[in-house]
């Protein structure tokens, strides 16, 4: 009969079978108090969290993982690595704007489904034990009881490192009643380097290790609903769906282990999309292209919004005629002003006649005064509208 709190099978046994039910890395934690407890309500008073409302709740869970459930002793992590995968490109112009967790069908599904097999192994061995699992959807520091658990090291960009995954991984967890031996943590990985912080194209970056969710493009063209204000415009730059910089800077992430998943793979359905294609998408193709897309999350208009901004940004004239066909035939006044925006900064006569026949038929108040903005910055007046 096995008991709780001598269980028959060590923490070694329970990382291989992490690694056997098709994780990269696994690693035990103790489940203690935060360290970090006064810098996270910091962090959330300041409004670092942008309107990522979530966070502030379930406080004392987030804080000591030993009250996910009542005997809660030890956490078993798990670390998958979904970049770089071969062939990871796809041949359309949204790729390049979206960040690599995902290009690929959600990974949730896939951590959960080896996690469920994790746990059920553990159940077979142990039927007294109990477990939970998470990935990314509870009150839970993954981050610093990954790092507990000796899965990687905190960096500057805030993101875990690790010495052969770089930083490309997605992390889950298993809580369990059982009282298995911690790992070690690894060491500072940062050292005197500096580059994520200074590559960050917003400055989102308030101190080494301290994001401000405020100015950071993942943010904006993930969480926020609405229109964007006119300096978020400009930042997202050419990203679409989330944003790379402060990964693809570091040097941890030159050569990391390549991921194996095939479904963290750009699908065919949508390996060939640009940004036309976005623009153009009805409901029913959005539904079945974006399919399992994590994409999604962003919902159809706020996809469609970010694909404006960012032609606003390219200041591609080809980008013309599915901008205008916006101008005129969508419903949603926040995509009929922000492609005025875009028109205005592309620029050029089909733009200005496009933007001017939309002004005699406009009848939403802030999409007038988008096109105003549009229209004077053309002429060298007034440069943008002043929205938000
Ligand atoms: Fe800056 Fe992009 Fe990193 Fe956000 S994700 S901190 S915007 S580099
Ligand atoms: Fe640390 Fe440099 Fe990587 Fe930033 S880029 S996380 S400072 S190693």
């Amino acid at each position: 009969m096995t008991t709780d709190s001598s269980p028959l099978v060590s923490a070694e046994v329970f990382k291989r079978w992490a690694l056997e039910c098709g994780f990269d890395r696994a690693g035990v934690g103790e489940l203690a108090p935060s360290a970090h407890g006064d810098s996270l309500r910091e962090w959330l008073s300041a409004g670092r969290h942008a309107g990522m409302r979530y966070m502030e709740r379930k406080m004392e869970e987030r804080l000591d993982g030993s009250r996910i459930f009542p005997g809660a002793r030890s956490v078993l992590c798990v670390a998958l690595q979904y970049a770089p995968m071969e062939d990871a490109e796809g041949s359309g112009d949204l790729w390049p704007g979206v960040a690599r967790y995902a290009r690929g069908d959600d990974y949730h599904e896939t951590m959960i489904g080896r996690l469920a097999l994790l746990e059920e192994r553990i159940q077979e061995a142990l039927p007294d034990a109990i477990t939970r699992r998470y990935v990314d959807t509870g009150p839970v520091l993954e981050r610093e009881l990954a790092a507990r658990a000796g899965l990687g090291a905190v960096g500057k960009n805030t993101n875990l490192l690790h010495p052969e995954g770089g930083s490309y991984f997605l992390l889950g967890e298993i809580f369990t009643s059982l009282e298995l031996a911690p790992d070690v943590p690894l060491a500072d990985m940062c050292g005197s380097c500096t580059a994520c912080l200074e590559a960050c194209p917003t400055d989102a970056f308030v101190a080494p290790y301290q994001l401000d969710s405020r100015r950071c493009i993942s943010y904006w063209n993930i969480e926020h609903r609405g229109p964007f204000p006119l300096p978020a415009r400009k930042w997202v730059e050419e990203w679409v769906f989330g944003c790379d910089v402060c990964q693809e800077v570091c040097p941890w992430n030159a050569e990391p282990t390549p991921a194996r998943e095939a479904s963290f793979a750009i699908p065919e359905r949508r390996r060939h999309l640009g940004l036309v294609d976005i623009l153009r998408l009805s409901r029913d193709d959005y539904v079945e292209i974006f399919r399992r897309s994590p994409i999604k999350r962003a919902k159809l208009a706020g996809l469609k919004r970010n694909a404006t901004v960012v032609m606003g940004n390219r200041r591609r004239r080809e980008y013309v005629p599915a901008l205008s066909d916006l101008l005129f035939l969508e419903e949603e006044p926040v995509l009929r002003g922000h492609a005025a925006w875009a028109l205005g900064r592309i620029g050029g006569e089909e733009a200005r006649t496009a933007l001017s026949k939309a002004l005699t038929e406009e009848a939403d108040g802030g999409v007038l005064e988008e096109l105003e903005g549009a229209l004077a910055g053309l002429s060298g007046g007034r440069a943008e509208p002043t929205v938000g």
